[in-house]
């Protein structure tokens, strides 16, 4: 075990490999107050990767409904579970145990095997609430008492990733130009360990194959400078493709280092684990509190407080529409005089937006016509 940084958990911690980070770390950051469930980003990545023999139960990218959702069946309540209790020092910093580190000695994480019946119910629990809803109840303050949100998942990319740490064939491996995590097909023997050692059920055998597979980040699209199908497919426009530095190289016109590092609204979901995973998420300001908390950490009340005041930051705003508004990479945005603009990594710009959009309203009635308006055609 060697001794690695972990800057979500704020100290050091013991990981299997020396730290080692690539030269950028693909990111993705999810706005959670936007997503609808449609799906659309799941079938994005369905039909672009896994639609071959032995795929066929398999989604890289899943959305399941919390509490309730998951896909496998309870795979967060699981890992918690095992993991045991998790406190945070009052510094902020990770005071519990990580997977590695509250690892048996004969094992590289803490784990769980999912069965095959576990895959079975990607949908389990969608749209299903916290609480029974009243006959005529009604939504009163912040946080709701009856919530539920969309949880969105694809691979995180993990900085410390269990599934490589885990695979007896150093079948998996991390890549420098991108962070993105790989499993080479040729060198897997498909044990299985990735499948079990992956807390956050990322991994995925194929049985037809007889080897694991997992989500590979769409890198060819990323190296062509185009953010991955489940972003640019994105219906809720909710989601934004970058790179993420570490805190002391974080750069205000970062996209994902603006909101991630400067504005701290998107935060990792389970950073207990330990893996330092790169899709970070803005959480539902409606949701329970102490869930969220769980889900991701203390810092979650001071994200959601930040989060309601971005109406007074024109930066941030400016931002927020850009989201979904390129299917290029945004290495950098500005925002000015009313309009939001990203640049592509040679500086060039490739897209532009106003912060507000002009909106017309029609009078419900025609005086000219003398006829009621409406907006069936
Ligand atoms: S496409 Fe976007 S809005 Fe629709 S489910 Fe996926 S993340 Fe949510
Ligand atoms: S989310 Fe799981 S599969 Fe993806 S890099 Fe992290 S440990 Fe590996």
């Amino acid at each position: 075990m060697g001794k690695v940084n972990n800057w979500h958990l704020k100290r050091d911690m013991e990981y299997v490999y020396e730290e080692a980070r690539p030269k950028r770390q693909w990111a993705i950051v999810f706005d959670l107050n936007k997503c609808i469930a449609c799906q659309t980003c799941t079938l994005a990545c369905k039909t672009t990767w896994t639609s071959g023999k032995g795929q066929e139960y398999m989604f890289w990218n899943n959305v399941e409904s919390k509490p309730w959702g998951g896909f496998p069946l309870a795979w967060d309540l699981r890992v918690l579970e095992k993991l045991g209790r998790q406190d945070w020092a009052k510094n902020g910093s990770y005071a519990g145990k990580t997977i590695f580190e509250a690892a048996p000695p004969t094992e590289r994480a803490v784990h769980f095997a999912p069965q095959d019946e576990d895959w079975m119910y990607p949908n389990i629990g969608e749209d299903d609430c916290m609480g029974l809803v009243e006959r005529g109840g009604h939504i009163g303050a912040l946080p709701h008492d009856k919530w539920f949100f969309y949880l969105p998942r694809t691979c995180a990319h993990c900085t410390y990733p269990a599934c490589l740490a885990a695979c007896p064939r150093k079948a998996i491996y991390k890549r420098d130009e991108d962070g993105i995590v790989l499993i080479d097909q040729s060198r897997c023997k498909g044990y299985g360990e990735c499948v079990r050692a992956c807390p956050y059920k990322k991994s995925m055998y194929n049985p037809y194959t007889r080897v694991s597979e997992k989500c590979v980040g769409c890198y060819p699209a990323v190296e062509q400078g185009i953010q991955p199908q489940c972003v640019v497919n994105c219906i809720g426009k909710i989601r934004v493709m970058g790179f993420v530095s570490p805190p002391a190289k974080a750069r205000d016109d970062n996209p994902i280092d603006f909101l991630v590092h400067k504005k701290q609204i998107a935060l990792p979901y389970y950073p207990q684990l330990g893996l330092e995973p790169n899709i970070y998420y803005i959480p539902p300001i409606h949701a329970d509190r102490a869930y969220l908390t769980q889900m991701f950490g203390p810092l979650v009340d001071g994200a959601i407080e930040r989060y309601r005041k971005l109406q007074e930051d024109p930066v941030a705003q400016g931002l927020l529409v850009l989201m979904g508004s390129s299917d290029r990479i945004l290495h950098r945005f500005e925002v000015d005089k009313g309009q939001a603009a990203g640049f592509d990594e040679q500086g060039a710009e490739i897209v532009r937006v106003p912060v507000t959009e002009r909106v017309v309203e029609r009078l419900a009635f025609d005086e000219k016509l003398q006829a009621p308006r409406n907006n069936t055609p």
